[in-house]
């Protein structure tokens, strides 16, 4: 059908590369595998012009104007932050609603934005919430909730230890997000109330495929039939394709310049998302654990953070102003002696072009869930160093039940990861007998993502079409 006359699926971002991207990725399947028109929405606070670049032609964009959220206290926690942009923005989102081609067919908040729910019931269409993360992040949500169900207002519950999710993921308190430890943390009621909003939706579509995590993926099919739980479908991963890589000017990128020059198979690559930063001291360990790895190495520097924290708000990408610095912040003498094997760069590089390429064979990452994706997509083995939100648990389902990773362990007590520790992680995951059998099934799980995005058998694409047909079928009652 021309698009024009297409029914109408409405995203609604929340900022920040690893949301907004792979929701970008879903609008296009949408409308180049599904039949349907999308209208991709950001917010203009914080919006960031360098991401919204990347939402393919073929999708249709759309800004909420500014709302005014300077009253929040500087410290507010992120997901505080969506959670009160998407409330104040209702009225104009519901405007752009019915302004939008008819006929609207469905709205897709992501998980952070599911305070815009009740506007999609309220104009009597599905609202159905986009999960960036894995299934296995459902399912802790989905025991948070089950443990306040019939809770008395500001009461607290304790998650158990150690909490066993499906797969057979059994978690220690370490392992689970900040703010999940303890329940009389400041944050705790917000993700209770956060989790309430989310279970409003009529479905889940997550991040994630079958193969990844199929133990979870029956543990929700048994509840969406006992009618305890929305159904959840897996139609990910969406990885944007090296093609459209272009923070900025991929095709001009010191980084696959030199990636071109080294052998097939040869480099690690090194990075730990778009706002992990590392202390002084452990910038100053990685460059020790690169060093006595004897391996090549792509590495993504950031400005160490000063305050000891792994968490700097706010993307930075490969910014000219910052390249001089670079040299400060790494130990003395480090590129000269890294020279031959070795390439530094600041701040940003295109990743997906970078683990796409032939020169690539191993990812040093913090285990974010689109870098787990994008590295599992193509092929490539992984040195686990989890830091903070869900990513511990990514990394036991990788390193355990995937087999696709080999942790870089922390000194105890939230220390650093030695020079040493790292440098061992690398050798072995390279070269050693439990690296090889890691190699090995990082390449088995390409396959079965290839297969999972088959237009024909694929389970992620079946279970896209299959909410697709829910969506049209809703459009032809009303008919
Ligand atoms: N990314 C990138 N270049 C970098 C760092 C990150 O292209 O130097 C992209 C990466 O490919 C991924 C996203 O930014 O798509 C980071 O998302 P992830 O979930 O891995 O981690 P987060 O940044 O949310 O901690």
């Amino acid at each position: 059908a021309p698009t024009r006359t297409r029914p109408h699926v409405v995203l609604l971002a929340s900022p920040g590369a690893g949301h907004l991207l792979p929701l970008a990725e879903l609008a296009q399947r949408l409308v180049e595998h599904h039949g349907f028109a999308a209208t991709f929405v950001t917010f203009t606070n914080r919006a960031d012009p360098k991401l919204l670049s990347h939402v393919p032609a073929s999708v249709a964009t759309a800004a909420l104007p500014a709302v005014q959220i300077d009253d929040l206290p500087a410290d507010a926690h992120f997901g505080l932050v969506v959670l009160e942009l998407t409330r104040r923005s209702l009225p104009s989102l519901r405007a752009l609603l019915r302004s939008v081609a008819p006929p609207l067919a469905a709205l897709v908040p992501d998980f952070f934005c599911s305070a815009a729910l009740p506007v999609a019931a309220e104009l009597g269409v599905p609202g159905y919430v986009f999960v960036p993360c894995n299934l296995t992040w459902v399912a802790l949500m989905r025991h948070v909730l089950e443990l306040h169900d019939g809770a008395g207002p500001g009461e607290y519950r304790d998650l158990p230890e150690p909490l066993e999710l499906p797969g057979g993921m059994s978690l220690q308190r370490a392992d689970l997000p900040e703010p999940y430890r303890d329940c009389n943390g400041p944050a705790y009621p917000l993700l209770v109330d956060w989790g309430r909003r989310n279970r409003g939706t009529d479905g889940f579509l997550v991040n994630t495929f079958r193969a990844m995590e199929p133990a979870a993926a029956e543990a929700f099919e048994v509840a969406a039939e006992q009618g305890s739980f929305p159904p959840v479908f897996l139609v990910g991963p969406f990885v944007r394709s090296p093609d459209s890589d272009e923070f900025p000017d991929a095709s001009s990128s010191p980084c696959l310049e030199w990636l071109d020059r080294q052998p097939a198979g040869s480099v690690v690559y090194v990075s730990f998302g778009s706002s992990g930063a590392l202390s002084v001291e452990q910038t100053a360990e990685v460059a020790a654990g690169l060093e006595a790895s004897g391996h090549r190495f792509l590495w993504v520097v950031r400005m160490p953070s000063l305050d000891g924290r792994h968490f700097a708000m706010g993307t930075r990408y490969g910014n000219d102003d910052e390249d001089p610095l670079l040299a400060a912040w790494l130990p003395e003498g480090f590129a000269e002696r890294t020279r031959d094997r070795g390439l530094a760069v600041a701040a940003w590089a295109p990743q997906v072009r970078v683990l796409s390429h032939p020169a690539t064979a191993a990812f040093v990452t913090h285990c974010g869930w689109n870098s787990a994706l994008e590295s599992v997509k193509h092929g490539v083995p992984m040195v686990s160093w989890p830091m903070f939100a869900e990513q511990r648990m990514n990394a036991l389902l990788l390193e355990g039940n995937l087999g696709v990773a080999l942790r870089a362990r922390a000194q105890e007590g939230g220390g650093v990861v030695t020079g040493e520790e790292l440098a061992a992680a690398v050798k072995e995951l390279m070269e050693g007998e439990k690296g090889r059998a890691v190699r090995a099934r990082a390449r088995d799980l390409q396959q079965t993502v290839e297969r999972a995005l088959g237009a024909a058998e694929g389970s992620s694409h079946r279970a896209l079409e299959e909410v697709g047909a829910k969506w049209k079928a809703v459009l032809g009652r009303e008919r």
